[in-house]
């Protein structure tokens, strides 16, 4: 019941010549995997969406793969067929259950690794969110991570290595993971999922270089929050500081929105509107300081913004860019969204307000 095997399969490409940059991570996997030096445990760090995941997905094909080319994975033998049916089974995903990793799922994890793979040559098991661990989540796991039962591979997804205990980051390879450029995004977007040029420029400079994030801005419900999100920045600088409050615990009630390494359908949620508000910020910063209009992330709101510029100051604009900056780290490592969209809200509207 804990022990959630998923496949990313709806959003997400298998093989690494389908994953988006990573170049130094790729060039990593080719060099062990050419040398038959595998290390056992990998800290994958970066922010999400820009393809841990798919790299642990491409990393069981290409180690179990019957007939591989280099680090690619052939895509038809009966290993990648499983893998690409979301039906292989050595291949192990676990997230946080609510907010955390508990103790009993990671036991779950150790107790299942004990027994040899079903029929891969190497299991892989990702641990997604890995600093969501407890301390005696990560406790009970650090002896499976130094040493796993032979035929099993783990790698840890975590956003930043600073948030987990050290005796865990000392015991796997570190393999980071860089933002996406984001001109290579649009254009996937636009090659790839026959997105409209004006779409994907929009989602891809907004999402801050996660292809997750950029996909989830592009659905449909997305676009019809945004404009409910994009009211209320603009609404902001002349709400009193109650109404400013009640505005900051709607959001964080009713845009539950779902974690980014999940394989089922995302309701957008905060990630996404602060994001959108950051880009918002940023195209204000764009206006008023002359730079390139190409630049500019919202440019179906371009109007709006020549207006809104006229009276902000780019003190007041970089502080709000700090602000949100600030809210979504907050978010991440607090979990506590009443208390971070109250701070966060009541401090874009004091920026903007006539009192200060
Ligand atoms: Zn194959």
């Amino acid at each position: 019941m804990w022990l959630c095997v998923s496949i990313l399969g709806t959003y997400f490409k298998m093989r690494f010549s389908e994953i988006i940059g990573q170049e130094k991570a790729k060039g990593f996997f080719r060099r062990v995997i050419s040398e038959d030096r595998i290390p056992h445990a990998y800290l994958f760090t970066g922010i999400a969406g820009v393809g841990k995941t798919s790299t642990a997905i491409a990393l069981t094909m290409a180690l179990n793969c019957r007939r591989p080319t280099d680090i690619e994975a052939c895509g038809v033998c009966p290993p990648c067929r499983q893998m690409a049916g979301g039906n292989f089974p050595d291949f192990i995903s676990i997230k946080p259950d609510g907010q955390n990793i508990k103790i009993e799922q990671i036991r779950e994890v150790n107790r299942r690794l004990s027994f040899a793979p079903v029929s891969a040559r190497y299991r892989v098991c990702v641990i997604q969110q890995a600093e969501a661990m407890t301390r005696e989540a990560a406790n009970s796991f650090l002896k499976t991570l130094e040493e796993p039962p032979p035929g099993n591979i783990l790698v840890l997804n975590a956003v930043e290595p600073l948030n987990l205990l050290p005796t865990i980051v000392s015991r796997c390879q570190r393999v980071p993971f860089q933002p996406l450029p984001v001109e290579a995004m649009i254009e996937w977007l636009v090659r790839v999922k026959e997105m409209d040029r004006e779409r994907a420029t929009i989602v891809g400079r907004a999402s801050g270089g996660s292809l997750g994030l950029a996909l989830r801005m592009s659905e449909d419900v997305f676009w019809e929050k945004r404009d409910v999100w994009i009211s209320r920045i603009l609404k902001l600088p002349s709400l009193s500081k109650g109404d400013a409050l009640t505005m900051a615990m709607e959001s964080a009630t009713k845009e539950k929105g779902r974690g980014s390494d999940d394989a089922e359908p995302i309701e957008p949620g905060l990630p996404e509107m602060l994001a959108l508000w950051g880009g918002w910020y940023r195209d204000l910063l764009i206006v008023k300081v002359g730079a390139p209009k190409h630049l500019m992330t919202n440019i179906d709101f371009r109007d709006q913004l020549n207006d809104v510029a006229q009276y902000v100051t780019i003190e007041n604009l970089t502080a709000s860019l700090v602000a949100v900056d600030q809210a979504v780290r907050d978010l991440r490592r607090m979990g506590n969204p009443q208390l971070v969209m109250g701070h966060t809200i009541l401090g874009l509207q004091r920026l903007y307000s006539n009192e200060t």
